[in-house]
This record gives structure tokens, C-alpha cells and sequence, in this order.
């Protein structure tokens, strides 16, 4: 091979400058060490160019679509502004909508109260609790849950065999995550979405885990939609994500009903009320929306196609193959795949250690060390339960008591990082 045909590496990109890189924290053995922020799974730090970015428009602050002052004025072109390039960041197709909403769990709640009724929805029992659980509590939604596959493969031939088996008629949903917020595994997106639109289902991308690492292009990867959060993508404003086909979402009822989403209202003769609805996206965005979240959820996705995916995920990867590297050398240690070893993956990665208790090890590691990590079953019990192999009796997540977390018999230790690492 002639070295012009050697291919040229990405270059690596230094981190993005990000809000908190200069904390210092105290340690319990005394004097102080830099923060190590290495919980980005659960909530990244602000890019500094969000913050910038936030901070500049924040005197101009206004009502938006209520008022007929400049500053409304100003804020509304902007919010509407920022859904565009949220749609541009997404790669939406021109029937697609964005949805403001306040995170990835609203996003797939919303979409739940979209759905059809009778629509059968399936997803894999091993997806984070957001994606799980919103679907059962339609009484006329059937839910099948599909076991964790232990390859890429298996979850297409899993969800093949599945849909296969439904009656052919009538209105299906995949769900499914584009990373891991376990293993960081990326789940095969492409090949689960045609699987799914082959048996004439739908399909949501969770992509809350996957967005901050990887190009997220609704057309490319043809889902159906795809929902994130903002402050997981660099912009800890409260608001979230749910993009794509317009259809469903303006046949169903607003997901809150509310000023915003009705466009008129009025007294029947009757005594009661009647309301006409929005159809666009205002439908599900009833009261004053958060235009600084949606403006920050803009301005993190212009730095992340500014910095270049290409350049930030190489950094990420050599960072990722450091860390594997390291815990090989530390006798004892686990980390948690279902897809093994050669599964490609982003800065995310799950391990237990031998005869520790997570817990301790994961406080350990911030009273120590100053490096902020998390433990415990990451909102996904089934699924860490079953790259545990323990038998359920794992203790409460999610907000659970400190003490009960403290008693927990079997967790693990979360180790996140992304673009300001
Ligand atoms: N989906 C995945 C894969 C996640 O990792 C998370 C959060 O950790 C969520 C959904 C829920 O996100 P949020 O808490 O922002 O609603």
C-alpha cells in the first residue's frame, strides 16, 4: 500500500469547554483534587458555548407566542427558530414535528398518549425504565416484552420473530435505545427500524444516551421518531425533545390540556365547554413553553456540529480504550456487556469489582479521589439484573433512600463521559 492510500485518522478534538471543569473538591484523606465529572450518563455539564449562548439572550427574555412586545416577539422567532434547528440537527424530514418537551421520559409519555388505540407496542425488556414503562398505563395498548438479546443480531432476529407473530393488521410500535445507558452499547438501529417498518410497525428511537455521542438522522436511520433530552446533550435547561411523524400526534388529544394548545374555547349553550385544539405543535406544548431549554437544546446541537461528530467521538473512543485498558489491569473487575466484547459503544461503561459493594466503591471513588461516578441499577433493573445474573432481590433506584441504596446487595459502578471530558 503506497502511503497516500493510508487512510487519514479523524484528528482528535480537544473537549469542548464545559461549565464545572474547574471545581476543585475537598477529600476525605485531606487538601483538595480537580472534579472528576465522570457521570455524564446521568446529566451532563453545560457546554460553555450553551451557556454563552444562553446568557447573551437572557436579557431579551419574553412570553413566547403570547405577547405583542418586542421581546415576545424576539423570544417567539427564536423558539421557533431553535425547533428548526433542532429539525435540522436531526436530519427531519419536511413532515416531521419537533415537540418541545421537558426530557426523554416526557417525550415517550407523550408518545404513549398519542398512540392509536389497540396499537401493540414492543420493546425490550432491557431499555431504561423511561422507555418501559410509559406504554402499559394505556389500558388499550397491548405491551409485548421482548427478551434482552445477547448479540446486535439476536435483537433484530428477537424483534423479527416477534413481529412475525402479530396479526398484520392494525397499529404497531417498536421502542428501542440507540446507546445503552448501561453497557454504552449501540443498539442496531438501521436494521431494527427496517425490521419493523417490513412488518408494517412503527418505530421511537430513544436516543438519550445516543445523541450526545453519535449524528442522530431520523431519515437515515428512517425511524419514526426519536426523543433525547437537553441535559444530557450539554444543555441543563429543563427542556427535552420528541421529533417526527406529525400524523399520530395531531389525531390524538394534547398531552396537557392548557392555554397554548387550544386554539378556541368557548360556552355551549349547554353549559359546558368546547374547545378547538392546535393541530401543529403547539397541540402538546400547552402552557408557557421553556424557550430557554429549547434555546439551549439549539445551541448545544450548533457547538456539537461546529466541534465535528467525527473528531469528538475519536476522542471519546481512545478515551473509552484507556479506561478498558486500565480496569483490565484491576483484578476482580467485571464490566457489563450483552453484546461482548467487540460491540461498538460510547463513553459509557458498567462494572462490578469482585467482593466490593458498588456503593462504597463508587463513594469511595469521589471521597478519595474526586471523581464523581454513579452506582447502582441505572433505571434499568431488568437489564442489569440480568448482566448480573442476580435473582431480583436488588435494592430501589432511582431516587431510592440513601440507606436502602446503602443495603444493596448487588449494583454496580456507572462510569459516563462525553464531548467536555
Ligand atoms: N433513556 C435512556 C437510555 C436514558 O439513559 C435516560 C436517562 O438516563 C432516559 C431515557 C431518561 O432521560 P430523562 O431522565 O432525561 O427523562
Amino acid at each position: 500500500m503506497s502511503v497516500s492510500a493510508v487512510p487519514t485518522l479523524p484528528a482528535v478534538a480537544e473537549p469542548l469547554p464545559v461549565l464545572g471543569s474547574d471545581v476543585r473538591v475537598p477529600l476525605v484523606t485531606g487538601g483538595e483534587v480537580g472534579y472528576a465529572a465522570l457521570d455524564y450518563g446521568a446529566s451532563a455539564p453545560a457546554l460553555r458555548r450553551v451557556w454563552d449562548d444562553v446568557a447573551a439572550y437572557a436579557p431579551y427574555y419574553g412570553s413566547v407566542h403570547r405577547g405583542a412586545g418586542y421581546l415576545s416577539q424576539l423570544s417567539t422567532e427564536l423558539f421557533e427558530n431553535s425547533r428548526a434547528e433542532v429539525g435540522r440537527f436531526l436530519g427531519c424530514r419536511p413532515a416531521d414535528q419537533v415537540v418541545f418537551t421537558r426530557s426523554t421520559t416526557d417525550s415517550l409519555n407523550l408518545l404513549a398518549g398519542v398512540l392509536p388505540s389497540g396499537t401493540r407496542v414492543f420493546v425490550f425488556e432491557s431499555e431504561h425504565h423511561a422507555a418501559l414503562l410509559p406504554w402499559e398505563r394505556r389500558a388499550d395498548v397491548e405491551v409485548t416484552y421482548l427478551t434482552a438479546p445477547r448479540s446486535r443480531r439476536e435483537a433484530v432476529e428477537v424483534l423479527e420473530r416477534a413481529l412475525a407473530g402479530r396479526e398484520p393488521h392494525g397499529p404497531a410500535l417498536v421502542c428501542v435505545t440507540g446507546a445503552s445507558n448501561v453497557t454504552g452499547e449501540l443498539w442496531p438501529v438501521r436494521e431494527l427500524a427496517a425490521a419493523a417498518h417490513a412488518h408494517g410497525a412503527r418505530i421511537v428511537l430513544d436516543a438519550a444516551q445516543l445523541a450526545p455521542h453519535h449524528p442522530v438522522d431520523i431519515a437515515e436511520l428512517d425511524v419514526d421518531w426519536v426523543a433525547f433530552s437537553g441535559h444530557k446533550l450539554y444543555a441543563p435547561f429543563g427542556a427535552g425533545v420528541l421529533a417526527g411523524r406529525a400524523d399520530w400526534l395531531r389525531a390524538a388529544e394534547p398531552y396537557l390540556a392548557g392555554g397554548g394548545a387550544s386554539r378556541t374555547v368557548a360556552r355551549g349553550a349547554d353549559g359546558r365547554v368546547s374547545v378547538v385544539w392546535h393541530e401543529g405543535t403547539a397541540r402538546h406544548e400547552a402552557g408557557s413553553p421553556n424557550v430557554i431549554g429549547a434555546y439551549a437544546i439549539a445551541a448545544a446541537c450548533r457547538a456539537l456540529t461546529e466541534a465535528g461528530f467525527e473528531r469528538l467521538v475519536a476522542r471519546e473512543q481512545r478515551l473509552l480504550s484507556a479506561l478498558r485498558a486500565g480496569l483490565a489491569e484491576v483484578p476482580g473487575v467485571k464490566v457489563l456487556s450483552l453484546f461482548g466484547e467487540d460491540a461498538p459503544r460510547v463513553g459509557v461503561l458498567s462494572f462490578v469489582v469482585e467482593g466490593w459493594n458498588s456503593s462504597h466503591l463508587a463513594a469511595a471513588l469521589s471521597a478519595e479521589y474526586g471523581i464523581g461516578v454513579r452506582d447502582g441499577l441505572f433505571c434499568a433493573h431488568p437489564l442489569v439484573r440480568t448482566l448480573l445474573g442476580t435473582d431480583g432481590r436488588a435494592p430501589g433506584e432511582c431516587g431510592a433512600p440513601e440507606g436502602e441504596r446503602e443495603q444493596a446487595p448487588l449494583n454496580a459502578v456507572r462510569v459516563s463521559f462525553g464531548a467536555g471530558t
